[in-house]
């Protein structure tokens, strides 16, 4: 792209004598082409040094970048800088001179695309100089600067921080507000990250800014997203666009050995939203309002979301602190569909699986999610107490299989486990065989206080995870119990 580039000490430009040492080092002579970014130092430096090269019999011509639209308004004065679009008349003018192209028709297309180019920016800080320890200008808590320079330099205004989308929308209302072309076209897209923008805010702006381009009929042909042209760490970005014909692109798109140029050469890959196949949901008669499997359901749930606030605070304790929300939103997606779940128990119990499978993700999602569906698996069309209890056995069966936890790893499985002996082994009817069950839960949820979670999040504690009741296992207590409790009220 370039044969040489000459820096100052930081936002000083070089002095003439550096520029011109760069400049006898690499001239031929064919000539020398320079692009300068336009700021007044710059401008004069590398005036004086091609005046001295001329001296020296060695063609040279300039070309001033100048594509800040910050200061669009005000003129074409001193103060229309140079930024970050001077890379992309790098990238051209390198191409044109690569394919052997003479000096003035290199330094004539350079000029041509320096004339179309645009660029505006917008930070959320200030960068911070070498040797200072604070940024120059600290910016309020949710303070931005629209149109700054590259230089560190103050922007243009100051603003109430806004949306990625509504920085775009303004960025490219002025960018292209400012170019000649007055109807949409066939245009490049840089977006520059100018120093401290992290990758993904970066993919956040390129997303906006290609909708914004193309709701409003413009073609992008390239887009680039990365650190092109920074301000040290400056926490911002600028969006540079240029009007493309083929010959431009043709440029662009020709390979360079510059490291920093994106290899993959920006081409957009057109997007399309394609239909998901989903499952097949629940049909035939749904649940009878009021009647026993109604009503189970409806209480576990309303427990659940009830019991939120203090499965939040055991899995803050004990884990990463998303159970409760995690049960909340699974219950909360059962009971704003209940009117739907089919009648038959074994296709209620799928449907549910497939609503917690949609709704709940973290550990406890797909676990209870493949408990239920199988235990769905085992029940017959009129099941029978004994019918249940296999069912709730088969299913844990499979929630030990998927999850790989054993009783003593202090999970869930240890009220589980009981709690489902517990209710195949006693007598009498459904709601005296869950009394033994949640008495049983409670007490495998009480011995997980002693032991030391071996899976799950909670096990990245160690030792630290004894002494607190692990959360799955005390909502197993919770549910079961309000399950107890729905049922007797029922009968
Ligand atoms: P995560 O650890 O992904 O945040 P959740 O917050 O959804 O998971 O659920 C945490 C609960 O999941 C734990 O309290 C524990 O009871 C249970 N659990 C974790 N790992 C397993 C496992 N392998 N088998 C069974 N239950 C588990
Ligand atoms: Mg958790």
């Amino acid at each position: 792209m370039l044969t040489a580039a000459v820096a100052g000490p930081v936002f000083t430009s070089p002095s003439v004598d550096t520029i011109l040492a760069a400049l006898r080092t690499v001239a031929s002579p064919a000539g020398v082409l320079l692009i300068v970014k336009s700021y007044t130092g710059d401008r004069l430096n590398f005036g004086m040094a091609a005046e001295q090269l001329r001296l020296e019999g060695i063609p040279v011509e300039t070309v001033i970048v100048a594509d800040d639209v910050a200061l669009a308004g005000s003129g074409e004065h001193a103060g229309r800088r140079g930024i970050a679009g001077t890379v992309l008349v790098h990238k051209i003018a390198g191409a044109a001179a690569e394919l052997g192209a003479p000096l003035d028709e290199v330094a004539n297309i350079a000029r041509r695309v320096a004339a179309e180019i645009r660029t505006m920016g917008v930070s959320l800080d200030s960068c911070t100089v070498p040797g200072s320890d604070a940024p120059s200008r600290g910016l309020g808590e949710n303070e931005i600067e629209w149109g700054l320079g590259i230089h560190g330099e103050a922007g243009v205004e100051r603003g109430g921080l806004v949306s990625a989308d509504a920085v775009v929308d303004r960025l490219l209302d002025q960018v292209v507000a400012d170019m000649t072309q007055d109807s949409p076209g066939r245009v490049v897209l840089l977006v520059n990250n100018l120093g401290a923008t992290p990758p993904v805010e970066l993919e956040i702006i390129t997303g906006s800014a290609l909708s914004w381009l193309e709701d409003r009929g413009h073609t992008v042909e390239r887009v680039w997203t990365g650190a092109f042209l920074t301000a040290l760490d400056t926490p911002g970005v600028s969006l540079t666009l240029l009007a493309v014909d083929d010959a431009i692109l043709g440029h662009l798109d020709a390979g360079t050995t510059a490291p920093a140029w994106p290899g993959a050469s920006g081409h957009v890959s057109p997007t399309s939203v394609l239909d998901v196949p989903t499952d097949d949901d629940a049909d035939g008669p749904a649940l009878e309002k009021g009647g026993t499997l109604y009503r189970a359901i409806s209480g576990v749930c309303e427990a659940l979301i009830k019991a939120e606030p203090e499965l939040t605070e055991l899995d803050s304790l004990a884990g990463d602190g998303d159970l409760g929300t995690s049960m909340e939103r699974g219950a909360q997606a059962v009971l704003d569909r209940i009117e739907t779940i089919p009648r038959v128990p074994e296709a209620a119990l799928q449907a549910i699986s497939l609503t917690i499978r949609r709704a709940v993700g973290g550990t406890s999602g797909p676990l209870y999610a493949v408990g239920l569906l199988h235990a769905a698996t085992v029940l017959t069309d009129s099941p029978t107490p004994d019918d249940w209890a296999a069912a709730f056995k088969a299913g844990i069966a499979q929630v030990g299989e998927l999850g790989g936890a054993r009783q003593g790893d202090a999970t869930m499985l240890d009220a589980l486990i009981p709690a489902a002996e517990a209710f195949a082994e006693s007598e009498g009817d459904p709601s005296a065989r869950l009394d033994a069950a949640v008495a049983a839960a409670a007490d495998g949820a009480k011995d997980t206080i002693d032991s030391v979670a071996r899976l799950g999040r909670a096990s990245y504690l160690g030792e630290r995870s004894s002494g607190l009741m692990d959360p799955g296992a005390r909502a197993v207590v919770i549910w079961l119990s309000a399950l107890r409790d729905s049922i007797r009220g029922s009968r």
